[in-house]
């Protein structure tokens, strides 16, 4: 089986709350998504998406994700799509860096594998643990008693765990985390996520600020060094996120003791081959992970399904359904919300069948 072509489609996704409000007064309305189809010799059509969480979230963005494939595409014609190592050190050969722009790539091939032997990628990703797992909910940074009137109404949805937005005003953050704890009841899991938006001063006083409160502190400075002092300062739980994009860092966390919880987003490591890798490695050092991806409509959450529910559930911290948060399906098939809580498909390969109405003519076409 051989790569004949590869396409993109660009849709946009907006939200259903609008506006996405996080650290450093950053906002976004309408996500640019790339969903990249990877077609076969055989007739065989697989499909994975990349959404980054606007351009100045990550290093990454939506016109990088397609010219990246303009200059990757043309290496990979001809290869073996169900050949996932060499596939991708073809990749890390062609283009240095870039993971998101693999990304797509990557995961339309466990698409094409799973179709191609009959089994769901959850399957193929480790197995299948239980009927669903348990997600958690993004509350957009609001005043305090807006976010703690969301959680109340999410948690009526039957989701348990809350990943606050903060990373803003210190005093306004240690409020926003006293008002939404005041809401949650025993078993809740209370995640205050900076997305590196304070100064290491600044997470030194939220920590001091919120000692009563059962919360976990995720990536409250920019770098690995700042956040690792207010991890040694404090006695909350603590996740790492942004600064984990390698096995490298995820080793000398792991060594300095930086982190009890780390997240894990497809994109940010270069595709589910990749991302397997990291995560059979912190189930094997004892690291639970919030699994999921900067964000995404129909696909990413599927795909993002797949991976989370070949996790052990004592390994899944949480994960994330980002095709509930937009307004627009890209795909039928894909995994829907139950209880604040989802399943990854039982079809072979990633169980969506894109709507090719909404995702219109290619913007990236990769042919001989
Ligand atoms: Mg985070």
């Amino acid at each position: 089986m051989q790569i004949a072509r590869i396409l993109a489609y660009r849709v946009e996704l907006p939200l259903h709350e609008v506006t996405y409000k996080w650290s450093g007064g950053k906002s976004i309305s309408v996500f640019d998504s790339t969903i990249v189809a990877v077609e076969t010799d055989t007739g065989l059509v697989g499909y994975g998406e990349v959404c980054p969480l606007g351009p100045f979230y990550l290093p990454a963005y939506a016109e990088g994700v397609r010219a990246g494939l303009r200059e990757l595409g043309p290496h990979l014609l001809g290869e073996d799509p169900r050949e996932l190592g060499k596939l991708n050190r073809r990749m890390d050969a062609a283009l240095k860096g870039h993971p998101y722009v693999k990304s797509g790539i990557d995961i339309a091939c466990w698409d094409i594998l799973g179709q191609a032997c009959g089994l769901p990628v959850c399957v193929l990703l480790g197995g299948r643990y239980g009927e669903d797992y348990p997600l958690y909910r993004a509350i957009s940074q609001e005043p305090a008693e807006v976010m703690a009137q969301r959680v109340a109404e999410l948690r009526a949805e039957g989701y348990t765990r809350f990943q606050l937005k903060v990373g803003g005003n210190p005093d306004e953050d240690i409020a926003r985390i006293h008002a939404v704890a005041q809401v949650l009841q025993t078993g809740d899991r209370l995640i205050a996520d900076a997305n590196t938006g304070w100064t290491q001063h600044e997470a030194m006083r939220v920590v001091r600020g919120v000692r009563d409160v059962d919360v976990y502190i995720e990536q409250p400075c920019l770098t690995y060094e700042e956040c690792l002092s207010v991890r040694r300062h404090c006695d909350h739980p603590f996740v790492l996120d942004e600064n984990i994009d390698g096995l490298d860092v995820l080793l000398r966390a792991k060594a300095d003791l930086a982190m009890d919880v780390v997240n894990l987003k497809i994109s940010k490591l270069g595709g589910l081959t990749k991302i397997k890798q990291a995560r059979d490695l912190c189930i094997s050092m004892g690291i639970a992970m919030t699994l999921e991806d900067s964000w995404g409509g129909d696909i990413a959450t599927a795909a993002i399904a797949h991976l989370a529910h070949s996790t052990p559930p004592e390994f899944l911290f949480t994960s994330t359904d980002f095709n509930s948060y937009v307004t627009v399906s890209t795909a039928a098939g894909a995994p829907q919300r139950e209880h604040g809580r989802l399943a990854a498909s039982t079809a072979p390969g990633l169980g969506i069948r894109p709507h090719m109405h909404i995702l219109g003519k290619p913007v990236v076409e990769i042919s001989r």
